[in-house]
């Protein structure tokens, strides 16, 4: 089967490889659907601990399949299912695990980043995803395009539920590519005015295009358009979806009291610590919030979302390929071209 491996920085190569073996706790799944993360792009420009010439990895953690081989032991998943997943195995036992969290296991493994992923045509799932309820049969409707995209998705619905949003609240997303998107749509879907700001104009028009219900802000004043957008309140919700420790500092200024920053972005150790002011925090009551990954039941209940028809996840794909076409979708990620680029099968 062809593989995309990673062998080391700035060295990934499409390769054939055997097609797994499974156990009898295992099931083999025939990919239908894969899509290109900002992790993906980071782990092919700088490498990944751990994985070198002799010791590539199989990248691809955003996917959907169809179950084709079943282990003698598996109970429920038969041959030909549809299925999607939540990509990050919980150990099962600790207490963030027991808790519903087992994306903040201490040791959690997940495709594509410790073990081989989905950029490839088939994927062993093994024993532990199946029996923690990582897989999920695809509800009537969700192409399996669609299911790859639904996992950075549940990340922005974790951030999401940490901003306790209100209708008619207003809310402020800075970084309008893929991840701000589903923040959009997120933040939409509950009512609120969704205002988006970022440096590259062209991104700010995608939004527009593909979201005619929010505001764009492109200049050197957002201040001052918060202020009059919001009539002078400031905003009750602030997601900061990228990684500038200038921007989470800027952020605090521009909020309503009682208002909800999220800090959905990581930011690189190198530039740490951020300085704020707490004192924005103390006396207009601010609550200061991170989210990171998402939980397996944020995962399904965003699955729903789409189901319903409540958010349309279709429109954040902007281009496909072909597995053989797969390392030009690399460049065009790697180049920030587009918004979500997903690999069919
Ligand atoms: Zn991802
Ligand atoms: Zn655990």
């Amino acid at each position: 089967m062809l593989s995309l491996r990673l062998y080391g920085p700035n060295d990934i190569r499409l390769v054939e490889t055997d097609i797994p073996s499974i156990n009898d706790d295992e099931l083999l799944l025939k990919t239908t659907a894969a899509a290109i993360c900002g992790t993906d792009i980071r782990m092919w420009q700088n490498g990944y601990k751990g994985v070198d010439e002799a010791h590539p990895l199989t990248l691809g953690h955003e996917f959907a399949g169809r179950v084709t081989r079943v282990g003698k032991n598996v109970s429920f998943y038969k041959e030909g299912m549809q299925v999607s997943l939540q990509p990050n195995i919980g150990c099962g036992i600790c207490d963030r695990c027991v808790a519903g969290n087992g994306h903040l296991c201490e040791n959690y493994r997940a495709f594509g980043i410790n073990m081989d992923g989905a950029f490839a045509e088939y994927v062993r799932i093994p024993a532990d995803a199946i029996r923690n309820g990582n897989l999920m049969l695809l509800p009537e409707g969700i192409s399996p395009a669609e299911a790859a995209v639904i996992e950075p998705l549940s990340c922005a619905y974790n951030g999401f539920t940490k901003c306790f949003v209100k209708p008619g609240e207003y809310a402020l997303i800075v970084g309008a590519g893929p991840i701000g998107i589903s923040h959009a749509m997120l933040l939409h879907m509950a009512g609120a005015a969704v205002l988006m700001n970022d440096l590259q104009q062209d991104r700010l028009e995608d939004c527009k295009r593909i979201m005619p219900f929010v505001e764009t802000y492109h200049g050197d004043d957002l201040p001052g358009f918060v202020k009059e957008w919001t009539r002078g309140r400031g905003l009750d919700i602030a997601i900061v979806a990228c990684p500038v420790p200038q921007v989470q500092a800027a952020m605090l200024l521009l909020m309503n009291y009682g208002g909800r920053v999220n800090f959905f972005g990581g930011i690189p150790a190198s530039k740490q610590p951020v300085p704020i002011d707490t004192n924005l925090v103390h006396y207009r009551e601010l609550y200061l919030t991170g989210s990171t990954r998402s939980s397996i039941g944020q995962y399904r209940k965003t699955m729903e979302f789409v189901s319903q028809g409540l958010l349309k996840v279709e429109k954040i794909i902007s281009d496909r390929y072909y597995i053989k076409d797969i390392l030009t979708a690399f460049e065009n990620a790697g180049q920030a071209k587009g918004l979500k680029h997903v690999i069919t099968f």
